[in-house]
């Protein structure tokens, strides 16, 4: 069973139970060969703290020492290790060597027989220069050994592998596929010869086909992925587990591995490493030490550089900074930079699980940056949703500080003295109305002065895209004194424009949908503010509380009047979780929806949004914000879908 406990995107922190204790993701196994043990496996336990490892059980069946000693005392005490082992099945040898002489019923019953806990299915290496006919031939065997593999595991967790080689739709028919059988693990397979040629474009393409079909309550392992360099990236796109045989190649080698490549001990100048292994001994010690005890040490080293990835990659998806931590380690090779660059293809499934806000401050780290998500999602929102102030003209000001309506609060006076205006900003984001200035992540994010050629390009493109829309008389580039001398000759209304009123209108809209702010604000609006920061707080219509605004995103949360409202206005299921009638005194009472009671959703809901609690009649139940979409809810039988913030009691 695997649970979220944090997700940022596709990227999560899981917990997944196994036979031997809970596996916390991202995980990183270190591969072990029983036949040639690095790092003893109890010292990967106890002192590096690896809570699980990966071993192939085809090498261990086909050495009869071996094969005798785990299955008189098990795997666990063979290689004494406590905690979960996880063992590959024959696939990789077939890769390196040709053909293997073992049948899938037999390699299955053999990791269950020596008591792994994550077995794995024998299925077929697919190589990226495969035609796609011999490809499409090979996942039909994958697929019926895995369908074989589920019936004989017994207690024994299953990894049932995604293969396809690059052809991304195979890849996802594939996984599609694997979803339907009893599978507790999806490693993707067949991607060591993409890592080792350096095609990192094509192995995002492929994680995020395989992604497409998989499904999300059941953990990803990226199969080979053992350099530090591919761990972040793989994160962002829903990777959970890796494997690490190269910390021992690498080692034997002469290698070290870092975060932002690999050094050769030749090459290196210097150690300036302090990870335990390294610390204590100077480049001359290394370099003079015999190959295996240097190989022994590399190893060590390899292997805590990996932990302190993995352990970046925790912290980078609590924190909500993970997008920051890629870009700046995907300019560690040009390879994985294209790969950057290639995500911007895949912009529109990743908008699914892109939070609504996140803590962190959107920092800009270069061009690739606007093909986040984010991007397209405030796009897309405001040509669909924005509704346009009924105003004679607009004028657009140049990004020079923010939020946007305080640095132009005097130019936006003096216009309005005499001219019925509206104004917009020309910013990274897109073109942004004056009044969704404080919305994430217009006021959260953080460009550089002046702006790159590329970000330029992106703020003429939406204000070029902008004039085509706007309903206005006349729009104009402010230009200082000379705009106010235009307008004062031109304009014929009398100023009109409140922006409390339409920044309370507009993130209606872009947060709960186009029309949204018709139905919340039908009637007396009031709106109060905070009397220290000036900023909204609560909005009352017709006397009744119905919305309030946070200080650190912008965006709203529901009162159960504006519940109401909404609830009367939009069809059902917009907006909604449904569920069983037995949750429901539970989060009455103020308590969280698991998944386990979800019977509908909005397919729309993206991560932390807003969303009414209702029972199967559509009476309103409780507010709180989604965790998971729609699809995830269905599919998680254990955790949480909407953390509750208010019940609505009887
Ligand atoms: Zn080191």
């Amino acid at each position: 069973m695997f649970e979220i406990i944090r997700r940022d995107g596709l990227a999560r922190i899981g917990k997944l139970e196994t036979p031997h204790g809970q596996l916390e993701t991202p995980a990183l196994l270190p591969v072990v060969n029983p036949r040639l043990v690095t790092v003893p496996p109890r010292e990967l336990h106890d002192v590096f703290g690896f809570q699980a490892l990966i071993t192939n059980s085809y090498i261990i069946r086909n050495d009869p020492k071996l094969n005798a000693r785990a299955k008189e005392v098990g795997l666990h005490e063979m290689l004494d290790f406590p905690g979960t082992i996880m063992t590959d099945s024959g696939t990789f040898q077939s890769h390196m060597y040709g053909e293997v002489e073992v049948k899938n019923e037999d390699i299955i019953n053999f990791q269950r027989e020596i008591g792994t806990d994550i077995g794995t299915v024998l299925d077929i290496f697919t190589e990226p220069d495969w035609s796609k006919e011999k490809t499409a031939h090979a996942v039909d065997v994958t697929m019926d050994r895995t369908i074989e593999a589920a019936d004989l595991k017994g207690k024994m967790l299953l990894a049932g592998v995604v293969q396809g080689s690059v052809f991304e739709d195979l890849r996802e028919d594939c996984a599609r596929r694997l979803a339907l059988v009893d599978v507790d693990v999806h490693p993707i397979g067949g991607v060591v010869p993409l890592m080792e040629q350096y095609r990192f474009a094509e192995l995002a393409d492929v994680i995020v086909a395989s992604k497409k079909g998989l499904d999300p309550s059941r953990p990803v392992h990226l199969f080979g992925a053992g350099h530090p360099m591919v761990f972040a990236l793989a994160a962002l796109l829903g990777c959970d587990m890796f494997d690490s045989a190269s910390y021992a190649k690498f080692a034997r080698d002469d290698r070290f591995m870092f975060p932002e490549g690999t050094a050769s001990l030749a090459d290196m100048k210097g150690i300036h490493c302090h990870c335990p292994a390294c610390q204590s001994h100077s480049y001359q010690e290394i370099a003079a030490m015999k190959p295996a005890e240097r190989a022994a040490l590399i190893a060590r080293h390899n292997l805590w550089v990996s932990l302190e990835e993995i352990q970046r990659v925790k912290r980078a998806i609590l924190e909500g900074d993970l997008w920051e931590l890629v870009e700046r380690r995907c300019r560690a090779h040009p390879a994985l930079l294209s790969a950057l660059r290639h995500l911007a293809k895949h912009q529109e499934y990743l908008e699914r699980f892109e939070p609504l806000s996140r803590d962190n401050s959107l920092l800009y780290t270069g061009p690739e940056t606007l093909s986040r998500p984010i991007f397209l999602r405030y796009e897309r929102r405001f040509f669909e949703r924005y509704k346009y102030p009924d105003t004679e003209v607009m004028v657009a000001f140049e990004e020079a500080g923010k939020p946007y309506a305080r640095h132009y609060q005097k130019e936006m006076a003096d216009v309005m003295e005499s001219c019925d205006a509206h104004f917009f900003v020309a910013s990274p984001i897109g073109a942004v109305p004056i009044e969704l200035d404080e919305m994430y992540p217009v006021a959260q994010s953080l460009f550089p002065e002046p702006p790159d050629l590329q970000t330029k390009e992106r703020i003429r493109e939406q204000m070029e895209h902008l004039s085509h829309e706007h309903p206005y008389a006349l729009g104009v580039a402010w230009d200082g004194q000379a705009t106010i001398d235009t307008l004062m000759m031109m304009c014929q209304k009398k100023p009109s424009f409140d922006i409390d009123l339409a920044r309370v209108r507009a993130v209606c809209d872009y947060q709960f949908g186009k029309g949204a702010a018709d139905l919340l604000l039908d009637g007396k609006v009031a709106i109060k503010k905070s009397e220290t920061t000036g900023k909204i707080r609560n909005v009352l219509v017709d006397g009744e509380h119905i919305l309030s605004m946070r200080a650190n995103d912008g965006f709203f949360t529901l009162r159960p009047p504006g519940a109401m409202r909404l609830k009367k206005g939009f069809d059902a299921p917009k907006l909604r979780v449904t569920v069983k009638d037995d949750s429901i005194p539970f989060n009455r009472e103020g308590k969280n929806v698991f998944n386990a009671f979800v019977t509908e959703c909005d397919p729309e809901i993206r991560p932390m949004d807003e969303v009414m609690v209702v029972d199967q009649k559509d009476d309103l139940v409780a507010l709180g914000r989604a965790i998971l979409t729609r699809e995830e809810m269905f599919s998680f039988r254990t955790g949480i879908a909407v953390k509750v913030r208010e019940g609505i009691k009887l």
